[in-house]
């Protein structure tokens, strides 16, 4: 939550330019609406900005991240800083009502209030009328930033009143960079931005015993399919079936595989190929020296309408040995 303007600068440069150019030409609009995926950094660069508005210190448009109001916006704890979340599976009118009377008093300790709103597509109907009130008739020294995974779900008159700024999502290599910055190991880093794009859920991933076992398992799997097959069956009744029980957990076992196959297929054909499981190098290299590009690709598909299976509720273990056979072919 305590990123430095260069580091976020570094993964959404043009969200970034805007913000620092309204700053600097003291032009700061009264609601932002900061949209894109997971893991793109939407509540940070609004705790940054927010650092930015109540910093006693700040140089050009950046806080000093030192002083007294710096530190209790990275702690939550500033009187004029509201940051309101679903509570629930819903924001509710009853917060946004909180919001709108704190907002009735002046800023406790300036002349200034901030509002941040997280998942504001989550609004009930009457939450959204009411926020809708409050951008409006925006006040001086009332500032709002919106935050949105799915923009096309707000209302347009919400949007229309705010200043949009779009984040990008990160590529597969940033995400690593980031997951590496925060202490995973090289091989988890490299496998997570394959599964998820938050780097919250990464982090929770890597941390996972199961999860941990469940890579093991795969890529014994995948070494029984392409040296010994005939013992792949048994692999499953024995190993993985009884670790991958539940749909979710077989959906996990079955992108894990099917990232495998994609390392073969991108040795095959890339100049440069970025291996997610590198570790397992000389053997999908071997591999991919030997099979046609038409096989792997194939063998990819299979795998793919077993998960279309799996989420027809077929049941796993028939479908795992179905899935193997077809592995085996070719
Ligand atoms: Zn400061």
């Amino acid at each position: 939550m305590n990123k430095k303007w260069g580091e976020l600068e570094g993964i959404q440069p043009t969200a970034l330019r805007m913000l620092k150019n309204s700053i600097v030409k003291d032009r700061v609009a009264h609601a932002y609406l900061l949209e894109g995926s997971k893991g793109t950094g939407k509540k940070e660069i609004s705790f940054l900005f927010a650092k930015r508005l109540f910093c006693l210190n700040p140089h050009e448009h950046e806080p000093c991240y030192e002083c007294i109001n710096c530190k209790r916006i990275d702690s939550g704890n500033h009187p004029d800083v509201h940051f309101i979340e679903p509570d629930g599976l819903s924001i509710k009118k009853e917060q946004v009502q909180y919001l709108q009377a704190e907002f009735t008093k002046t800023g406790v300790e300036s002349n200034k209030k901030l509002y941040i709103i997280n998942h504001v597509d989550k609004m009930t109907v009457s939450a959204s009328n009411s926020l809708l009130k409050f951008l409006e008739e925006p006040t001086d020294g009332t500032y709002a930033i919106l935050l949105t995974e799915t923009i096309q779900k707000l209302l347009d008159t919400i949007i229309s009143r705010c200043q949009v700024i779009s984040l990008r999502s990160l590529t597969e290599k940033q995400l690593a960079e980031q997951l590496m910055n925060h202490n995973l190991s090289r091989a988890d880093a490299t496998l997570m931005p394959y599964l998820t794009n938050s780097i919250t859920e990464a982090i929770e991933l890597s941390e996972d015993e199961w999860f941990g076992l469940a890579r093991k398992l795969v890529i014994q799997l995948y070494e029984v399919l392409t040296t010994r097959p005939q013992q792949a069956l048994l692999f499953i009744h024995e190993k993985w079936v009884p670790h991958f029980k539940e749909k979710e957990q077989a959906h996990i076992g079955l992108n894990l595989l099917m990232l495998l196959y994609r390392d073969v297929l991108t040795l095959q054909v890339e100049e440069e190929p970025m291996i997610i499981y590198f570790y397992k190098e000389d053997h999908l290299k071997s591999h991919a020296l030997q099979a046609t590009q038409q096989k792997i690709i194939a063998k990819i598909e299979v795998i793919l309408r077993a998960k279309n299976k799996l989420n027809s509720n077929m049941n796993i273990q028939l479908l795992m040995e179905q899935l193997v056979l077809d592995l085996q072919e070719g």
